[in-house]
């Protein structure tokens, strides 16, 4: 089905065939029609399946087909979303599917001057992209004007909640007119996410397609049992595979990251590094460095990375091993995208044995343990005892019947598998009640950046 059956406008239509896209993904499909419509809509599908333009191209439709005089050089459509990145990723799509059309577009997020950005308001600009801090910040020094909004979107909403943004979107939606369009994207429908609807959107349409089963079928997924001291030189070794060609590195914290990259590029393995305490042009560069292939690692934390989209990603390594399993499915869901086939790999220590099979449990499968071949890991102290895999085991959480060809042995007994991390994820089912639920949602919010 072409764009144009959607009941977008030629222009557009032409715009988005011109970024080579040939038909409008699932969501875009369900979305589009009704957001032209005038309805609000809760849209929710996995990352990377086009939820992106499911809003903007509507958007653009009205914008370029209602002005009128009385609106124009006015804020008529904003865009929220949690990290700059993921701004500056919006707005770069704007850009691309509005080039016929005359429209001015401007982004709001700190870590750059608010000259500009204060400038840009004041000339006036249909499209506004912007954080919620930056925004809250221009608009407590009366630089923001809604008077004229006619759509508001609240994208990677489940996103914004984890990073304790609800208080921030709760300032900005109150701020805007009550007659307007909004529209709310999320990967995941939970529970406060449904509240948020109710609070922000009215006789919202859900259109929700369907979960994109399970990450463990899409990515090849690999553990490397190591320890602490030998995982850069177990990086460093994996590396020397030339198929490792374009690779995302999960770090847990900024300074990992750092100590990574530094180590990769003395190596000669050309490395950038993406996390906040890096300056904004420092992480678009890197980013951008990484896109065009002229980095081929790129050392990331789960925040600075989150909803990154980045095409042909050929790894992910899971340098320290994500405490919540929903960061790893987030993680590797960065790779195995439609086109590109990823594998994931994780480096687990002693330490990581809990939250692996925690992750394991999570995703109802096993995780097969792999040896680096050449790699001599006592070289950097002795590999700790076999790890053993998971199996359905544990009474008390029951699991749906699934072939685990990868349980050989029993488990351990683990007291102390997930010390501060919030509960066990619900048995069998995605997850969900685990991802939203109360503790782990009290954890997230004093991690924001
Ligand atoms: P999401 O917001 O759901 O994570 P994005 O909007 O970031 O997904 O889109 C993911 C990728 O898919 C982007 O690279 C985007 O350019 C591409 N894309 C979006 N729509 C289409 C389409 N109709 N056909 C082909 N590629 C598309
Ligand atoms: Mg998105």
């Amino acid at each position: 089905m072409p764009f144009e059956a959607l009941g977008l406008d030629p222009k557009i239509a032409k715009a988005v065939r011109e970024a080579g896209y040939t038909e409008p993904t699932p969501i875009q499909t369900k979305a589009i029609p009704l957001v032209l419509r005038g309805h609000d809509v809760i849209g929710i599908a996995q990352t990377g399946t086009g939820k992106t333009a499911a809003f903007v191209l509507p958007i653009l439709q009205r914008l370029s087909t209602r002005g009128s005089a009385t609106n124009r050089r006015c804020m008529r459509a904003l865009v929220i979303a949690p990290t700059r990145e993921l701004v500056v990723q919006i707005e770069e799509n704007v850009r691309k599917y509005a080039r016929h059309l005359h429209l001015r577009i401007a982004t709001v997020y700190g870590g750059v001057g608010e000259r500009p950005q204060i400038q840009a308001l004041r000339a006036g600009t249909e499209i506004v992209i912007a954080t919620p801090g930056r925004l809250i910040d221009l608009m407590e020094q009366g630089h923001v004007d809604f008077s004229g909004l006619e759509v508001a979107v609240l994208d990677e909403a489940d996103r914004m909640l984890d990073m304790g943004f609800l208080p921030a979107m709760r300032r900005i939606v109150k701020a805007l007119p009550k007659q307007r369009q909004t529209m709310m994207f999320s990967a995941s429908l939970s529970k406060e996410i449904e509240t948020l609807t109710n609070e922000f959107l009215s006789n919202a349409e859900v259109v929700q397609i369907g979960r994109r089963a399970n990450p463990a079928e899409l990515v090849t997924q690999f553990v490397y049992e190591t320890t602490k001291e030998a995982k850069l030189a177990l990086l460093i070794h994996l590396l020397r595979d030339a198929t490792l060609d374009s690779v995302l590195v999960f770090s847990r914290t900024k300074h990992g990251a750092d100590k990574i990259a530094r180590r990769l590029s003395s190596s000669g393995i050309n490395t950038a590094t993406l996390h906040s305490n890096r300056s904004q042009s420092q992480r678009i560069a890197a980013l951008k460095a990484f896109k065009a292939g002229t980095v081929r690692v790129l050392v990331a934390t789960d925040i600075a990375a989150r909803g990154i989209d980045v095409e042909g990603i050929s790894h992910v390594v899971n340098y320290d091993f994500p405490p919540q399993p929903e960061d790893y499915v987030h993680r590797i869901g960065r790779t195995g995208r439609a086109k590109a086939v990823g594998d994931a790999i994780s480096f687990v220590t002693p330490d990581d044995r809990g939250n692996l099979r925690d992750l394991e449990r999570f995703i109802s499968r096993g995780i097969p343990r792999k040896v680096a071949e050449g790699f001599d890991a006592s070289a950097y102290k002795a590999l700790a005892p076999t790890m053993t895999s998971w199996r359905p085991s544990r009474p008390s959480a029951p699991r749906p019947q699934r072939p685990n060809t990868y349980a050989s042995s029993r488990p351990q007994s683990r007291k102390d598998a997930r010390p501060a991390h919030g509960p066990r994820p619900s048995a069998g089912g995605n997850g969900r009640a685990a991802v939203n639920s109360g503790p782990r949602f009290a954890d997230r919010t004093r991690r924001r950046p």
